[in-house]
């Protein structure tokens, strides 16, 4: 899928997890809510570090265009280091380590960490760096035009509005991890999730998704994880923009309002 999907489709996930949050008794303020959906619509941009023309590339300038000259070298080495005779051979890193289940869960895991233990500029610098993908994800065709420098400052400043008021008593900063010194621990659940949507995104797409890897499916280490090929899709068709992004909407709709506690 393309940016905007892979982005809507995060964010309804992290809306459908506070829907299951609620009827499960440990239901969201809305902050956590509100900044978990974003976080989650940004790292569902993430996985695609490893293409140089996917909007996570160039959300940052060189410094993210580097990265993924870096990651994209990192992810082609374990892919010939790992593969097995069945897997084919292939020319670069795209859509293989960083479309892991275990990617997801390394990044998760790192962000959880991070955000409990490296106080207040380490909340904000996760925040800032989903919030510019989030708005280049959802607010695409708006992001484009305009200039990198106001998409940063958009990022920077709702950041740190946003962790102002997740930190105020109640709103969230302690939710669902609420010993003392956890605060912040569940930011690494909607990055794990962007995650794991992303790599679903994309195993219904043609060319599926290597998201089991490590694990041996078929002879095949790097196993393209989707449906029945009849089922599948291009990135970027007409199924994925008036099909499958309206759906996302609805569904993230409906799970705002059961979070919320208004259905
Ligand atoms: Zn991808």
């Amino acid at each position: 899928m393309m940016g905007p999907a892979h982005s809507l489709s995060g964010a309804a996930a992290w809306l459908g997890v506070g829907a299951a949050a609620a009827a499960a008794g440990r239901p969201m303020p809305w902050p956590v809510l509100v900044v978990g959906a974003l976080v989650c619509a940004g790292a569902a941009l993430a996985p695609d570090l490893d293409h140089k023309s996917a909007t996570i590339s160039r959300a940052f300038g060189p410094f993210s265009r580097g990265l993924c000259g870096v990651i994209d070298k990192i992810s082609y080495s374990v892919y010939k280091a790992t593969k097995t005779q069945s897997d084919p051979r292939r020319s670069g890193g795209h859509r293989t380590l960083t479309h892991t289940w275990l990617w997801a869960v390394l990044i998760g895991a790192g962000t959880a960490v991070l955000g409990m233990a490296g106080g207040r500029w380490a909340v904000l610098g996760i925040l800032f760096v989903h919030m510019v993908l989030a708005v280049e994800g959802l607010l695409w065709r708006a992001a484009r035009v305009s200039s990198d420098i106001l998409v940063w400052l958009l990022g920077a400043t709702s950041a740190w509005i946003l962790a102002d008021i997740l930190n105020k008593p109640g709103n969230g900063a302690d939710w669902l991890f609420s010993a003392p010194g956890q605060e912040y621990l569940w930011l690494g659940l909607p990055v794990v999730l962007g995650a794991l949507v992303h790599d679903i995104g994309d195993a219904l797409t043609v060319s599926g998704c290597p998201v089991l890897w490590p694990i041996v499916v078929g002879r095949k280490r790097w196993y393209p994880v989707g449906p029945p090929k009849a089922m599948r899709f291009r990135a970027g068709s007409w199924v994925e923009l008036k099909v499958m992004m309206p759906v996302f909407m609805l569904l993230g709709g409906a799970g705002c309002l059961a979070a919320l506690g208004i259905i």
